[in-house]
């Protein structure tokens, strides 16, 4: 602890800057009180007494006295002292972390109220009603936060005086009922915790203000954190703030309203306003609020103010805010604001409105949208106006729109999606076991666990949608059904889910493609008639990133119909063109014939017979890109993954040898497969090895490759290819390669006539490459970063097999904020990126340097793929919009 560290700040000393020590509820609160907004006093106690608090067990020593010293000065600005009983000064004890945790945290209302100070209350408001009311809700919320009495048992005798009263609504109840109900609400404290109802007003104060500490650590609280990726060690700050009241009749009441939309971003008057209530009553919904509007015919004096300050608001944060307001006796005040959450689509909106209304400039317009925003608004969505049934709610874990018939277990997903069907596999939670039903399955839907449960992992890894935790949902397995709130789900029946805002629908709901996408399609333009907002704020915000980028922005496509779709989407070439699917299909009986050749010869023919075909790929493909880089890399995969499973031939060479007719061929290829077995196949032969030990593999392919280029030049084309070749480890690997390429490259050249500039490059995959980076660049034009591979190496674990099993524990116990297949590890693989780029740039200077892989279109990876100098990223064809925006924002 620093001596003369502060620990208390008065609302007036602080500014909306200092959210980190003051939480962001204080920092604007001090913010609104140097505006000069009718904000009721009050001193935040900072993050740092907090964390004193958190980290020893007690309060810092200096907190007590700060404390003392700040009350003080509060009680003789508002002539009036911390429960007194002629006249209390009664304040709220709120909770306000740096990230606000809407309802993770407590904050209790009317602190300094006792059997003596309601009495002096009631004198002093002339209204008895309201006092005892007051302090039944002291007892209430301070039960229930800071004493841990079950919060229900309050409910409940509230509800038992309604129904004794025949009333329904609170606001009916006398000041007779709230006297007994408070009696009440004491015997319960006292039943519950064995002590009274504090009647000290400073000890009421000091406990609220632990019991805020100590909320940090609830259950709910870290739960949340985990979930939303903040760091638990932040702690929260406590704001101390004189009470207003909104519960003193018809005249008072209280509200929450935007500055703006937050749904569509259109300016206008959003919000809700409840009368003669407090605090919590309207965002608790225990009695209908009306339309903020509706409050110019209540008060139109304070309406107007009301109007006023908001526009003050918006124009001082430069953004849309959403504030608490509460009116005591027609007099308006300001309790807290924000810079307001909003949807995806209302980001971009608002971002271009306020550069229109000239409050931010374009590069500021970047910093208020994210490629995670831009990613939600391209997946296909429900049709909002269509008339379904909603079943409930859950957490919305990976996004997209799913529809299907229900089924309850793996097997029957599998079996169903098999024979045509659409499924949604619904679980109470999943387990590796279930990863073939997820596969199939259109959509997964959970009862139980969070956005890092099991379910939601596998889910987002695998693009596939996804909501989990829907409380609401009781799965029964073994019969086959859920039910929820009384309706029953069987097998087979059809049901919706919405992976972007965790609804569930009974039956289908339509699906309506996504407008931002037809636009990036180019079937539907910014500017014309039909495009809407949304379209032409996504238009304007993507010419702002372009303008600033310095990333290009590339896409791993292996076909001409990718390529093209790719261009549309804005990609600036192929930064990774796979080969080995030109190996499959029909074509595979050719590469088996390649495998089982025995003699050169045979291999000759096989390669030979392959060339052309390689060769008309390569056509359509540089013809698509004409005049854009096109990166082909050489074949990666271990060719025994050309080959018939082990299995399945095994089983039927063993049926065959069984009836006495076993094929040569078949015997050939088992002894085949089972020569090029391998127990680790992803560090066996596959990348420059296969090009190393198959003669004449490497080079048709680099034919292929330079006969389509010449043929592309000599039709006018304008050809760009670059020849990358993958898992290389030493340079010595990439020379020997490089100069049977090369000679392959002047034999093309001299048949032809044509003057080639094929680019020579390799993949920097693995870790040995990464630290030879220098030497290696001494024989490759460009380095492409094989992000996924390199992770795998450095790391040790296969993508293929650890995310499924045992990253969902690691994710829980915080070992990952996320997986780093998903976003870069920047401080392990992160750290041999930058040290390859350093290197390979020192040895060649003008070294091309770019990262192919997951990690090319992930806005937190994009953003150090800037930051270390890359040249280029590339992603596949649907993330290019993002990795287009992500890489402005990282310039901007
Ligand atoms: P949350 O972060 O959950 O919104 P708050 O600290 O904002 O919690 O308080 C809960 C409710 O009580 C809000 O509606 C707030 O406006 C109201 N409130 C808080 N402090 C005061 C006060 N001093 N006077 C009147 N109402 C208050
Ligand atoms: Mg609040
Ligand atoms: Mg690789």
């Amino acid at each position: 602890e620093i001596k003369d560290q502060k620990f208390v700040y008065d609302f007036t000393e602080g500014n909306k800057d200092l959210k980190d020590l003051l939480g962001g509820k204080g920092a604007n609160l001090a913010e609104m009180t140097n505006l000069g907004l009718p904000v009721p006093p009050g001193f935040t106690i900072t993050t740092e007494a907090c964390k004193v608090y958190l980290d020893s067990g007690e309060e810092p020593a200096a907190l007590r006295d700060e404390v003392s010293a700040h009350l003080d000065a509060l009680e003789q600005r508002m002539g009036k002292k911390l429960g007194q009983s002629e006249d209390p000064l009664l304040v709220s004890v709120r909770s306000g972390a740096k990230f606000s945790m809407p309802g993770m945290m407590d904050t209790v209302l009317n602190i300094g109220l006792s059997d003596t100070s309601v009495e002096g209350l009631a004198r002093q408001a002339g209204d008895e009603r309201f006092a005892w009311d007051s302090y039944r809700r002291l007892i209430q919320m301070f039960g229930k936060t800071v004493l841990g009495v079950e919060g229900e048992l309050f409910e409940d005798a509230l509800d038992a005086a309604k129904e004794a009263k025949k009333v329904t609504v609170d606001t009916d109840l006398d000041a007779a009922d709230l006297k007994k109900l408070v009696k009440q609400f004491k015997k319960i404290v006292k039943s519950e915790t064995g002590r009274d109802f504090p009647q000290d007003p400073r000890e009421q104060m000091d406990l609220a203000i632990k019991a805020v500490f100590d909320s940090w650590n609830g259950d709910r609280a870290k739960l949340y954190r985990r979930q939303e990726r903040i760091p638990h060690d932040l702690g929260t700050a406590v704001n101390v703030c004189s009470m207003v009241f909104g519960n003193l009749g018809p005249d008072s009441g209280t509200g929450v309203a935007f500055t703006r939309d937050p749904a569509s971003g259109h300016q206008g008057v959003y919000g809700d306003y409840l009368q003669n209530a407090q605090g919590e009553d309207v965002v608790a919904g225990i009695r209908n609020t009306v339309p903020l509007a509706d409050l110019e015919s209540i008060d139109k004096k304070s309406y107007d103010q009301l109007m006023q300050i908001m526009e003050t608001l918006e124009t001082h944060y430069k953004d849309l805010c959403d504030i608490e307001f509460t009116i005591e006796r027609g007099r308006l005040w300001m309790l807290q604001t924000r810079v307001g959450k909003r949807t995806a689509g209302a980001a971009f909106r608002i971002a271009t409105q306020l550069v229109d209304q000239g409050l931010i400039d374009e590069a500021e317009a970047l910093q208020r949208v994210t490629g995670a925003q831009l990613a939600q608004l391209m997946f296909p969505r429900f049709d909002e106006t269509a008339r379904v049934e909603k079943l409930g709610r859950g957490i919305a874990a990976s996004p997209g729109a799913a529809v299907g018939k229900a089924v309850f277990d793996s097997y029957t997903a599998v079996k169903w999606s098999r024979s045509g069907e659409k499924v949604i596999l619904i679980r109470r939670e999943t387990n590796p076991d279930d990863l073939d039903g997820m596969i199939a399955a259109e959509g997964i839907l959970t009862s139980r666990g969070g956005k890092t449960s099991h379910a939601a992992v596998v889910a987002r890894g695998m693009g596939k949608t996804c909501v989990c935790g829907a409380e609401e949902l009781e799965v029964d397995t073994k019969r086959r059904r859920m039910t929820v709130n009384g309706t029953v789900v069987e097998e087979g029946d059809v049901v919706s889910i919405d992976g972007s805002t965790g609804k569930v629908y009974l039956g289908e709901v339509p699906v309506v493609p996504s407008p931002v996408v037809e636009y990036f399609e180019g079937r539907m333009h910014a500017g014309a008639d039909d495009a809407d907002e949304l379209v032409q704020a996504v238009h304007r915000i993507m010419a702002y990133a372009d303008r600033v980028r310095r990333l290009r922005v590339r896409a791993n496509a292996d076909n001409a119909e990718d390529a093209l779709r790719a261009r549309r989407f804005g990609a600036q070439g192929i930064g990774l063109c796979r080969t080995e699917h030109m190996f499959l299909g029909e074509r595979r009986e050719m590469v088996e014939k390649l495998i089982l050749a025995d003699t050169d010869d045979e291999r000759e023919d096989a390669l030979k017979a392959l060339l052309p075909l390689q060769k008309k790929d390569f056509v359509e493909l540089f013809e698509a890109m004409d005049g854009l880089p096109v990166t082909v890399r050489l074949l990666d995969p271990p060719l025994h993954e050309f080959l018939p499973d082990i299995t399945e031939l095994s089983v039927r060479v063993a049926l065959a040898e069984a009836r006495k007719d076993a094929n040569e061929n078949d015997l050939r290829l088992l002894q085949a497969v089972h020569r090029l077995h391998e127990q680790n196949p992803m560090l066996g032969l596959r990348g420059v090895r296969l090009g190393l030990v198959i003669p004449g593999l490497f080079t048709m392919q680099v034919r292929a490759i330079a006969e389509a280029a010449a043929e592309r030049r000599n039709a006018k084309g304008d050809p760009r290819a670059e020849i990358m070749i993958p898992l290389v480890g030493t340079v010595q690997e990439l020379e020997i390669v490089r100069e049977e390429a090369e000679q392959v490259i002047a034999e093309v050249e001299a048949a032809t006539g044509v003057d080639l500039r094929l680019a020579l490059g390799t993949m920097i995959e693995l870790p040995r490459a990464a630290l030879t980076a220098g030497q290696i660049a001494e024989a490759a034009e460009f380095f492409s970063f094989g992000t996924n591979d390199l992770t795998q190496t450095v790391w040790g674990f296969s993508r293929d097999d650890v995310e499924a099993s045992f990253f969902t524990a690691y994710l829980e116990k915080g070992i990952f904020g996320v997986s780093p297949f998903e976003t870069i590890d920047k401080d392990g693989v992160g750290s041999l990126v930058r040290n390859a780029v350093a290197a390979g740039r020192a040895t060649r200077p003008d070294l091309k340097l770019g990262v192919c892989g997951e990690h090319g279109g992930d806005p937190e990876s994009v953003h150090f793929f800037h930051e270390v100098g890359l040249d280029y990223v590339s992603c596949s064809p649907f993330r290019i919009p993002v990795a287009r925006l992500e890489a402005g924002r990282a310039a901007a």
